[in-house]
């Protein structure tokens, strides 16, 4: 079952990275495989600088532009074609020095996504980047690894890869089949070797590596590899798809426009500069590539806070994240276990209390050094926290866990898989092979048939059962998670299959502590709070995993808990009927995760789950967010996931979740802004073109104010750090566009009300000349805008931010006003603008109108937050 579900992941991401190869050279392919390892191939094209940058005048607007340059050499502003030819050039540079800036930030961001592997290292094993990992090293494989390089097998414990990745074959491959004999052996027949790219779904091994980088079998396929990449979001889609539309709509303007002009008489040359003026008043050059870096922005903010954006769709998904379903183990709780009660011969004691001269108790202790694969060797804890605790309740026993394994090594083992719930070691023990089994009390105890008492070994009936459920459950209400023990004698040292963990004698249980971490219970109340539901997903025991729930804040009263057994008892509609009080589940299983995520979703939730084993990536592909464990996550549900948490922490999702919703605040914002400056550029020409007035600006004033002024507070508004009250907001409703009713009425007003300031300006020096008019009118128009930067930051009004709250906003008002002044005061920078000197009364008359609608909306905000807080 664990393979067939793996395969399907398997599949699906064969599928997605077979549509998203791309024609990388030799030379790419070598350095991003010796940067990020094998996993770097498949992730999108990158392209060279010459590309990217004539890709700058693949836009509509550089053909306006053009037309506009040459309308006015037409019209003998020889100036005005240099300063358009220079911004069409500014524009493509700063383009490509964007897009390359972009696409570093998120190499650095998959970078710390890309694979470690563990191997020997100055004879201790150690935890390195796949990158650092080099030929003749020994590397230690077990399931749920990435293959970071191609490598002989030296040891096979059962070892199943998948290479669908190198073969495109998604069944598991068994290394420990027969090698194939003779003739021309394909990869996947090579059982003696493993390959760079392949996942581990099952056993352990080490090797040493043969090859790495380019000397792979996935590096000598690199370069035949070809495709393109999808690296744009949905917003960035819809919104480019939105500019597209309002494109059209303008040029059908722009035509109207013009053919006013030609009947009112107007000269050609004039009226097409009119229609020029108000398509590059009306179109959104910035927008595009503003949406890009405020998502850059907030993906490094996460970054550094530990959460680590795969994928720049998760960005804006996260916003809208109502379900959380969380692991307990390690997220939730701090993954450090300590042995508290122990139970064996019919006694339950403490974990200090232990007599080494009763048998079941020896042979408790016994089992829990020799069945675990962790060490603590003077403080140095390797290896799994529940199987260190077991380790170093040895240890308070003075059981050296090196030299006593030494003395019973291993003779076979079943590794731990979460789907079983057991794992078990052959070892000789008092001269007989004996299998050593731990695991979850509820299946080792449908396994177990005798148990072993002081007296000796006895028939373990229905009470006897009956009595250690008890136990259990008065261990697991304290939040304690059980482990049972139990072995069976075998009649010879051989190799072992799942049948052997059968016909078990239970030896004992063990119980540990895994307090909840403390950020956990504050992050839930967070999440209640921002509308967000918190659900635990555990492998461990309902009882369990219930009393660390209410502990949390995640179980209430009417709550319910449900074992995956009990979900997979339910039909659809049973579940959607109860989904909403279920707040734990218990002994799930990958299917149930499936099936969890399902049932929100089709509840119209948006779903975060998270995972970590190798058959958490199906479900981890399902949600919205899949939510990868850093620390002790397989490569494979990273490899699944579209966030990778860096310290495993469930306080990090939360924060992640708000930082989300923070990031489409401040592009809706920054949104808003750029459009509204907009809108006020269109109604002035469209008023002074109806109207018969003089063009207000020329095309290299819009051109100016697009490119330069806007983009630096779009970009501060994008940088507005979070607030509180964001906690206090629902989810945003992923079906609701970005533009929505409200949002297109706030730009229609603001602009509106700059517009109403702008043509105030503009007949004030029309009563002097045009050319006061339009150097007024540009300028109010330009500071007005700037002005309304610090309107965009948030909903509530200036004073409630806090005008020092954001630094870039002021550093950005700052830059913009010094740029006016740049082309109002210096004569080599007037000339080449058309504008014309300006008295001090013209400077004071300008500040002031171009103050005037930025007071009217902060006015109207503080009333709004004052009528709302009456
Ligand atoms: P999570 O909350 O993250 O799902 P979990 O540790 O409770 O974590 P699993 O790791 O799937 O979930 O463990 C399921 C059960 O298997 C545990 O409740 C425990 O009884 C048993 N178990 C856990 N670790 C081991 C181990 N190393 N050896 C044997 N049994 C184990």
């Amino acid at each position: 079952m664990a393979n067939t579900f793996f395969n399907r992941s398997a599949e699906e991401t064969l599928r997605e990275q077979k549509s998203s190869r791309d024609g990388l050279t030799g030379a790419q392919a070598k350095e991003r495989l010796e940067t990020y390892g094998p996993n770097a191939l498949v992730e999108g094209k990158k392209k060279g600088l010459l590309q990217v940058f004539l890709e700058q005048f693949k836009d509509l607007l550089v053909v306006i532009l053009i037309i506009a340059a040459v309308i006015s050499l037409l019209s003998g502003q020889g100036e005005s074609t240099l300063v358009i030819f220079a911004v069409i050039l500014l524009n493509a540079i700063l383009g490509t020095v964007q897009y390359f800036k972009a696409e570093k930030s998120l190499d650095s961001l998959k970078a710390m996504s890309s694979p470690s592997a563990k191997v020997l290292r100055d004879g201790a094993r150690q935890e390195i980047p796949s990158r650092d990992v080099a030929p003749g090293d020994i590397v230690f494989l077990e399931a749920g690894d990435m293959v970071v390089a191609d490598g002989r097998i030296l040891e096979n414990f059962s070892l199943k890869v998948n290479e669908s990745s190198l073969t495109g074959e998604s069944e598991g491959v068994d290394k420990t089949e027969e090698p194939i004999e003779g003739g021309e052996v394909a990869l996947g027949d090579q059982k003696n070797m493993v390959f760079s790219g392949s996942l581990v779904t099952y056993g352990r091994a080490t090797v040493v590596v043969t090859g790495t980088g380019m000397q792979t079998e996935l590096g000598k396929i690199a370069a035949l590899m070809n495709q393109t990449q999808q690296r744009k979001t949905p917003l960035q889609q819809s919104l480019d798809d939105f500019s597209k539309k309002l494109a059209v709509i303008i040029l059908c303007i722009c035509a109207l426009v013009f053919g006013l002009s030609l009947y009112r008489a107007m000269p050609v040359l004039d009226s097409l500069m009119f229609a020029v003026a108000l398509a590059v008043a009306a179109i959104p050059e910035a927008l595009s590539s503003i949406v890009t870096i405020v998502l850059a922005l907030g993906t490094q903010k996460m970054a550094k806070e530990n959460a680590i954006i795969k994928d720049l769709k998760a960005v804006e998904s996260l916003g809208s994240v109502s379900v959380v379903c969380s692991d307990k183990t390690g997220t939730l709780t701090q993954n450090k276990m300590k042995v508290q009660k122990v139970y064996a011969d019919g006694k339950l004691l403490d974990g200090s209390e232990m007599q080494l001269l009763n048998d079941p108790q020896r042979l408790l202790l016994k089992a829990a050094v020799l069945d675990s694969d962790a060490t603590d060797v003077e403080g140095v804890e390797i290896g799994d926290p529940t199987e260190v605790a077991l380790v170093q309740l040895g240890d308070r026993y003075g059981v050296e866990e090196v030299a006593y394994r030494r003395q019973h090594p291993r003779l076979g083992e079943l590794a731990f898989d979460s789907d079983r719930k057991l794992m078990s070691t052959l070892h000789d023990v008092d001269g007989k092979p004996t299998l050593l089994t731990k695991g979850a009390i509820d299946v080792l105890l449908a396994r177990a048939t005798h148990i072993y008492t002081s007296e000796g070994v006895r028939e373990l009936t229905e009470q006897g059962k009956q009595e250690l459920h008890r136990v259990n459950r008065e261990l697991s209400e304290q939040g304690l998670r059980v482990l049972a023990f139990g072995y069976r004698e075998l009649d010879a040292a051989r190799p072992l299959t799942l049948e052997d963990e059968t016909g078990l004698t239970f030896i004992g249980l063990i119980s540990m502590i895994d307090p909840p971490r403390v950020e956990s219970m504050q992050a839930v109340a967070d999440a209640k709070r921002a509308g967000i539901r918190t659900i635990m997903i555990t492998g461990d025991h309902k009882i369990t995993a219930t009393a660390i729930a209410k502990q949390i804040g995640i179980f209430m009263d009417g709550d319910m808990a449900l074992e995956g057994v009990e979900l997979d008892r339910m039909t659809d509609a049973e579940l959607d009927e109860t989904l909403a009080k279920i707040s734990v589940y218990a002994r799930v299983s990958p299917e149930n995760k499936i099936r969890i995520v399902n049932a929100w979703q089709r509840r119209g939730q948006i779903v975060s789950m998270t995972g970590d084993g190798v058959n958490d990536a199906p479900a981890l592909k399902k949600a919205d967010i899949g939510v990868a464990m850093g620390i002790t996550g397989t490569e494979v549900s990273k490899d699944a996931a579209s966030m990778i948490l860096a310290d495993d922490n469930f306080a990090t999702i939360i924060k992640a979740v708000l930082n989300g919703r923070n990031v489409y605040e401040n592009i809706k914002n920054a949104i808003q802004f750029l459009l509204s400056g907009n809108m006020a550029g269109i109604l002035c020409v469209l008023y002074t073109s109806i109207m018969a007035l003089p063009m207000p600006f020329a095309p290299v004033h819009l051109l100016f104010i697009n490119l330069l002024t806007d983009s630096l507070p779009a970009i501060a508004i994008g940088m507005e750090p979070a607030r509180k009250d964001l906690l206090d907001r629902q989810p945003r409703n992923p079906r609701e566009p970005i533009l929505n009713g409200s949002l297109i009425g706030k730009i229609f007003t603001q602009g509106l009300l700059i517009g109403i300031a702008t043509m105030a300006a503009f007949y004030i020096g029309l009563q002097t000349s045009a050319a006061l008019a339009t150097t007024m009118a540009f300028a109010t128009l330009t500071l007005s805008r700037l002005f309304h930067g610090f309107n965009c930051r948030g909903r509530q009004s200036i004073f409630c931010l806090g005008l020092l709250s954001n630094k870039y906003s002021l550093m950005a008002f700052g830059a913009g006003v010094l740029l006016l002044c740049a082309v109002l005061f210096l004569p080599f920078l007037s000339g080449l603008f058309l504008v014309t000197p300006l008295s001090l009364t013209n400077v004071g008359t300008i500040a002031l109108l171009a103050f005037l609608p930025t007071l009217c909306i902060q006015i109207f905000k503080a009333v709004r937050g004052l009528s709302r807080k009456a």
